[in-house]
């Protein structure tokens, strides 16, 4: 029989309340610490740009066991996510086992030996309070330590009434009415607050990227839904995966050109759709080598703007302020009343002992992670949501599932710290030198393998159901309700009350 653990869960976002709801349906006893005065993470409306909405469609961005509602759009919007989550955690019973306004901001080891670890919880009031857990779910996410970059010359910018803000303290669409905006970034959100401030009726829009990047417009050729084409098995086994055969890797040889041929055909779509030759915005990078986490998803209006010079877009970064210019590296000069840095967010695990985030973190910033979950060498913790994709919910949720049999040694494969480290340098070696662009966010991103991903952690956790119909499971997207099933179909336990 296992035995209940006390578990703390850090983070409230879309992995914490996963974590949590899964920790305590097994019977362990939960608690959430959340820094913020809301849950959602990136969706909290607190840190959320105007007009956000997922880059994913609705079925993939939803937690097994709760659609999102019928009445949602197929994107939808910020709010409508947090009002999801929130429902969500509400039918979960997890309101009541979440700390608000708590921030952990250190832990160390329990004395005397014992499994499990002391936390140290900040409070707004400055108060700080010691607690003991058996467990750990870290799931503070990749995105809520915002970047941070100083310019010469910014301070005298600002003096002179000039705003600089993060992309996350860009709340308020009513900021850029009628003013001249300078947008520094080329990410997904970056588009979207230069698309919405042309929008807003912004005076002048300029955007400063450092080098066009494949994006993928919602609908290809404008007819098809994206997830159709790059969230399917068949096109994931286009990429060769970790650690293959020699019959495998012969396959891939053989399939080349026609792989190769798929892909120029893709880069071909997309220039005459998105107009990129006359937006001059054609990427140098072949699109396979680009495929992760960090390919944006086209925002609708973005190159039509360029193209028509309702969007200024200027290639370069910035270089300085001179009084209310901004100075591009490139010697451009664009007056400016508020400049919006959506340069992204730093990662990290700064609450963790140097010591074990030395074990966690390699020098080139590659995170040690067997199935990017846990790490032998960090006893009685794991990590859910770092294992980020196109379809977040369920990899967050598929990683919770996981990481509860791993604390109760109920894994159908539960591995051996050896087993583990051959796999993690198995992992890094495929991540820095077979597919580099696996390596992004610090080698925490599972795109474009969500299904070898997920195969791998239903074949550690014992499920006897996988797949669905082999043509189903080739040629459409991940299903969350299949992978309900799939779940369920791993062997069930329960924990035993303290
Ligand atoms: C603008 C934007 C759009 C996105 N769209 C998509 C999409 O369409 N599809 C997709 O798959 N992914 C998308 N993502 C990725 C997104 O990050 C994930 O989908 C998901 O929301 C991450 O959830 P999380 O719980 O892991 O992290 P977060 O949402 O960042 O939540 C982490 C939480 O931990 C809290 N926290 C951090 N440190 C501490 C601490 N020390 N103590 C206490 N609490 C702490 C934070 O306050 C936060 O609430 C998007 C991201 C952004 C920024």
């Amino acid at each position: 029989m296992v035995k209940q653990k006390n578990v703390c869960v850090i983070g409230a976002g879309v992995a914490g309340l996963v974590a949590a709801k899964t920790f305590a349906a097994r019977g362990h006893e939960v608690t959430i610490f959340e820094r913020s005065g809301d849950l959602g993470g990136v969706w909290e409306p607190a840190r959320s740009y105007p007009e956000i909405q997922t880059q994913s469609p609705k079925e993939l961005y939803r937690y097994t066991d709760r659609p999102m509602p019928e009445s949602y759009p197929e994107w939808p919007k910020g709010p409508q996510v947090h009002a999801y989550l929130t429902d969500y955690a509400r039918e979960h019973g997890l309101l009541p086992r979440m700390r608000f306004n708590a921030t952990v901001t250190g832990m160390a080891r329990r004395s005397s030996g014992q499994p499990g670890w002391i936390l140290e919880i900040a409070t707004p009031d400055g108060s700080v309070a010691r607690q003991e857990f058996d467990f750990v779910a870290v799931c503070t996410g990749q995105f809520n330590e915002p970047q941070t970059v100083s310019h010469p010359g910014d301070d005298a910018f600002k003096a002179a009434g000039g705003k600089i803000l993060h992309s996350a303290q860009h709340t308020d669409a009513s900021i850029v009415r009628g003013k001249k905006v300078v947008v520094l970034g080329g990410s997904k959100s970056a588009t979207d607050i230069a698309v919405n401030a042309v929008n807003a009726g912004a005076g002048e829009v300029t955007l400063v990227y450092r080098e066009p990047v494949w994006r993928i417009p919602y609908f290809i050729g404008g007819l098809v839904n994206f997830k159709r084409i790059l969230y399917i098995r068949a096109q994931e086994e286009m990429f060769p995966g970790w650690g293959i055969g020699a019959v495998s890797r012969a396959a891939h040889a053989m399939a080349k050109p026609l792989v190769w041929a798929n892909w120029r055909a893709l880069e071909s779509l997309l220039k005459l759709q998105l107009k990129l030759k006359k937006c001059g915005m054609v990427p140098e990078q072949r699109i396979e080598d680009a495929i992760n986490c960090s390919v944006p998803i086209a925002t609708p209006e973005f190159f039509p703007m360029v193209a028509d010079g309702r969007i200024k877009a200027i290639r370069g970064t910035f270089d300085r302020y001179d009084g209310r210019t901004v100075v591009m590296t490139g010697g451009e000069r664009v007056t400016a009343d508020v400049a919006i840095l959506a340069i992204g967010f730093k990662l990290g695990v700064p609450f963790l002992p140097e010591a074990y985030r030395n074990k966690l973190v390699e020098a080139d910033g590659q995170y040690r992670l067997y199935r990017v979950i846990a790490n032998p060498d960090l006893p009685d913790m794991g990590f859910v949501g770092f294992n980020s994709s196109f379809c977040t919910v369920l990899c967050a949720e598929m990683a919770a599932n996981w990481l509860v049999r791993y604390c109760d040694g109920q894994l159908a494969n539960q591995p051996t710290a050896t087993e583990m480290h051959r796999n993690m340098d198995m992992m890094l070696h495929f991540k820095r030198v077979e597919r580099p662009a696996a390596g992004v966010y610090g080698g925490l991103c599972v795109a474009p393998y969500h299904f070898r991903h997920f195969d791998e952690l239903l074949a550690d956790m014992g499920a006897t159901i996988r797949r669905r119909s082999p043509l189903v499971e080739k040629f459409t997207p991940p299903d969350a309700d299949a992978y309900a099933r799939f779940l369920a179909s791993a062997p069930n336990y329960r924990v035993e009350a303290a």
